[in-house]
């Protein structure tokens, strides 16, 4: 652990791109709209609550309770801000569907401290700043001829929103988003600036961190050399693939999708998303299904139509499903997603099947998505390869929190793991059996943040128990 007791002063000149380059805003509409601006200093929380209790995340199926938002400008702010407060807890882009990144007091959100985008050639990392979204991230690797592994659906999401809750794309190779962390700065309870790099004691319980250990003001993630992609869509592939095979599905690109519903004889839509390699895609093709050259009959369509099929592209505009300068869809819907062990994952398909008819009529879409195992404590792969079964619902909140109840219910004893930033109901009781380093999760964060500093709602509930 390396502490630094002088933070390294950014000028705009050292930086490469412009600072907020507009990417960030758009997709976060909500974002300060009913928020009253409380600049850099804890004297500066609103009083009288005015705005603040109107603030929601993005789907607003969350009214944050917490009292204030600061905005600091420097990191010297913050570090000052964090040591005087009693409850704190940083917030990213607000597109959790549940209060991961709520507080009893203060919320703190970096969008106003300086961009950062420094590349490392000879480590094959870049540092980006905690407040970056992956849209700014991969624009500007790209421009300079790098790319991260992977990108999830939305690249309007906080690199470290993101890697906090162990967020995924797709790919029997890719680890989670998360598993690209190699360092991370992090402004302790105490107000200190530390750097924690991968290796270091503890370093693999606070990447997916749940904003448990401190706020996080910097992400060193692996980069690799730049790569094309090519995305194509199938229709007309039978269920009956999926119930038997499924890991040959998942096996046919790089980056595949499976976009369904859970009644009917057929699955909706697979999108492979496959390497371009010496200027040729492997072979695109999948036995039993034709190409569909739409993405078909979807509420949130208008989104996806802009995803490209069939051309080849560069990896940071093929592999998120979503693109930066566009709201993501329509915020009318909730989600959840759990993440099974992969030889578990056909047995859940059978038996959500089984509740096909029950689920469809207030379900938008289904993704299922593959990841490779990583060794980061909370992760949702953490020991193990894994299939992401996940469900965008219509925002109908009665039936889907009795239907999700049921669902995982059903699918914990399969080893399923709820995603963290999605629509979640097991206690933390219910999750240790599934998670080998909860307890040393526990501690860790303990030790980190003895006063609870950084605690909420959420982690008491599902962590602490
Ligand atoms: C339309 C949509 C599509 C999505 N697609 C995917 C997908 O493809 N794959 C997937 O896995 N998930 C997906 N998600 C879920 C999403 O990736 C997660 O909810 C993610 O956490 C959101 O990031 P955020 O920037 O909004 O963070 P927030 O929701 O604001 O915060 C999430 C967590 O990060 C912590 N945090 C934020 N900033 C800091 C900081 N500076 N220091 C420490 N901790 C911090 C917070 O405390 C909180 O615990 C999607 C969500 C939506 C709305």
């Amino acid at each position: 652990m390396v502490h630094e007791s002088v933070q390294r002063a950014v000028s705009p000149q050292q930086l490469s791109i412009p600072p907020r380059n507009g990417i960030r805003a758009i997709g976060h509409l909500k974002r300060g709209a009913k928020f009253r601006l409380l600049g850099t200093g804890p004297e500066r929380i609103a009083k009288d609550g005015r705005g603040v209790v109107n603030e929601r995340n993005w789907p607003g199926t969350h009214r944050f309770a917490a009292s204030g938002i600061h905005r600091p400008r420097t990191i010297d702010d913050l570090r000052r801000l964090v040591a005087k407060a009693e409850k704190i807890h940083a917030v990213g882009a607000r597109h959790s569907f549940n209060g991961v990144a709520d507080s009893p007091g203060a919320l703190v959100d970096l969008a106003g401290l300086p961009p950062r985008c420094e590349i490392d050639a000879a480590r094959r990392t870049v540092t980006v700043d905690a407040g970056a979204c992956y849209g700014r991230v991969a624009a500007e690797l790209q421009a300079r001829g790098w790319a991260l592994h992977n990108m999830a659906s939305l690249p309007q999401v906080t690199v470290i929103g993101a890697v906090a809750t162990g967020t995924h794309g797709s790919g029997d190779g890719n680890g989670t988003l998360s598993s690209a962390v190699a360092g991370l700065e992090v402004v302790t309870a105490a107000g200190d600036l530390v750097t924690m790099r991968r290796g270091d004691a503890g370093f693999d319980g606070m990447v997916v961190g749940l904003g448990a250990f401190g706020i996080v003001t910097a992400v060193t993630l692996d980069i690799r050399p730049s790569f094309l992609v090519r995305q194509d869509a199938f229709a007309g592939l039978p269920w009956s693939a999926a119930l038997t095979d499924l890991g040959r599905i998942m096996a046919a690109a790089y980056s595949v999708s499976i976009m369904t519903k859970w009644s009917g004889p057929t699955l909706g839509r697979l999108w492979l998303k496959t390497l371009v390699v010496d200027g040729m895609p492997e072979a695109v093709s999948y036995p039993g299904a034709h190409p569909a050259p739409t993405v078909g009959e979807r509420a949130d369509e208008a989104v996806f139509r802009r995803t490209v099929f069939g051309t080849v592209g560069p990896w940071s505009e093929r592999l998120p499903h979503c693109i930066p300068d566009e709201e993501p869809g329509h915020p009318d819907q909730i989600q959840s997603e759990y993440m099974l062990p992969r030889g578990q994952a056909m047995k859940a398909l059978a038996l959500l099947r089984d509740m096909g008819t029950r689920i469809d009529p207030h379900l938008r879409v289904t993704e299922i998505r593959s990841m490779a195992a990583d060794a980061l404590w909370l992760s949702p792969a953490y020991g193990h390869d894994a299939v992401a079964l996940h469900f965008t619902w219509l925002k109908e909140p009665e039936p889907v929190a009795k239907l999700t109840a049921e669902i995982e219910e059903m699918l914990l004893p399969l080893g399923a793991r709820p995603h963290w930033g999605k629509l979640m109901h097991a206690s933390a009781a219910q999750l240790a059996p599934l998670y080998p380093r909860l307890a040393a999760f526990r501690e860790l964060s303990t030790a980190w943040d003895p006063a609870g500093k950084f605690r909420n709602d959420f982690l008491d509930r599902h962590v602490f128990g």
